[in-house]
């Protein structure tokens, strides 16, 4: 089963649906704040207007829950898309219905059309075939180039390819799935490491348990460290532990013991009394004050967890170490980050909070490859697949 890429399809004059992972940071004002996820689609979009395609462009942008909401509109999106390539493009208020298809026969080869909202209505989000179908009116040929989407199955990544008997992947999708992909056949001993970090244990159980056959290594940090502290017997005073996800966390320390699997755990914390406290203290794991929440790995960890990024030859890296948005608590995903950047090994990290501390240690030109896609990698890397990659199988 293969998975064509748009260089293999005939484009030329068709109807080319480009699903894009539009879904902006915006601030009050209405201003597009980073271009990043625009800026990422482009080869694509470009590449189907040199090729004289009739170019049809559908993301969806915030959380409007199936409802027509104008703070949600891709008017601004299509402008800013406009601007960056430099070219004319054509909004319209709708993405599916009589105005759409209208607009459709309406555009030359070589023209783009913004669609409005997908999430505008329930049909995306609930993967509704009769929605997909609707959207299928719209085209001949559907490229699927919003990775960050792809583990979702909304109509737009999964029902409409399944509908589509011309499909394939744009750029973007095409350098994620080589790039990640890569981390996938791993063994034992094949000097693959792991850095988890962030809040919750409950949205990584499955990567973790996954990442367990093939690891060398594992490191964990953030408030989901706390967890696995708890299942060894450690409290660490007022800091965040998901009391229910324990018996896991337990079972997932067993696993990595029989599988000789190095799962490394912070010995030291940077502790304050809240979040915007910007007094700090370091404590260790016995000597943990009952009042005191931890926010951020400590030096003692750093200094261990950068050992064991130096031995590794392929590290994966999602979510932050500590509550790294506040400077205090910033250090020790600044300090891991540079350890990665500096280190040899061939270095993939995903999602938003990864760009975002990659840039803040300045390290961002030396990794191998930011996924643009947060949940998307860790259930790529987890499954191997996503619902939206099998959708485009032939
Ligand atoms: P996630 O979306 O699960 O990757 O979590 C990212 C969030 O985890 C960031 O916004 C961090 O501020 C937060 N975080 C990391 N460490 C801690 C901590 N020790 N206590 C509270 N929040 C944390």
């Amino acid at each position: 089963m293969v998975i064509k890429s748009i260089r293999d399809l005939a484009i030329r004059e068709k109807r080319v649906f480009i699903r894009t992972d539009f879904n902006v940071p915006m601030d009050k004002q209405g201003n597009i704040t980073d271009t990043t996820r625009i800026e990422a689609a482009i080869p694509t979009i470009r590449y189907a207007v040199e090729h004289n395609a009739r170019v049809i462009v559908a993301s969806h942008f915030g959380r409007p829950d199936g409802q027509r909401k104008p703070e949600y509109t891709m008017e601004p999106v299509a402008a800013k898309l406009a601007e960056l390539m430099g070219i004319e493009v054509t909004f319209f208020e709708d993405c599916i219905g009589m105005g759409p298809q209208q607009m459709v026969r309406e555009i030359k080869p070589g023209q783009v059309l913004v669609l409005e909202n997908l999430r505008f209505y329930p049909g995306e989000g609930d993967n509704d075939g009769a929605f997909a179908k609707d959207l299928a009116k719209l085209c001949d040929v559907y490229i699927n180039d919003a990775f960050g989407v792809s583990h979702r199955k909304n109509a737009s990544v999964h029902a409409l390819p399944l509908l589509m008997e011309t499909k394939g992947m744009g750029f973007l999708m095409e350098k994620e799935i080589t790039e990640l992909g890569k981390l996938v056949n791993f063994k034992h001993g094949d000097g693959f490491t792991a850095i988890l970090g962030g809040a919750k244990v409950s949205d990584k159980i499955g990567i973790i348990r996954s990442l367990l056959d093939s690891v060398d290594a594992l490191l964990i940090g953030g408030a989901m460290a706390y967890t696995f502290l708890a299942a060894k017997g450690i409290t660490l005073g007022r800091s965040l532990v998901e009391k229910d996800k324990v018996t896991v966390a337990a079972e997932i320390l067993k696993g990595a013991e029989a599988r000789k699997v190095r799962l490394l755990l912070p010995e030291d914390h940077i502790a304050a009394l809240s979040m915007d406290d910007t007094e700090t203290q370091v404590f260790g794991n016995k000597d943990f004050p009952a009042d005191m929440i931890g926010f951020d790995i400590g030096p003692k960890t750093v200094k261990k967890y950068a050992a064991e990024i130096g031995k590794a030859k392929t590290i994966f890296w999602n979510g932050p170490m500590g509550v790294f948005e506040k400077a205090p608590f910033a250090k020790g995903s600044v300090a891991l980050a540079e350890a990665v950047g500096n280190s040899e090994a061939h270095t993939v990290t995903g999602g938003g909070d990864s760009v975002s501390m990659m840039n803040k240690a300045g390290v961002a030109s030396k990794i191998g490859h930011i996924s643009t896609g947060g949940g998307a990698s860790l259930e790529f890397i987890q499954d191997k697949t996503l619902p939206g990659v099998e959708a485009l199988k032939e």
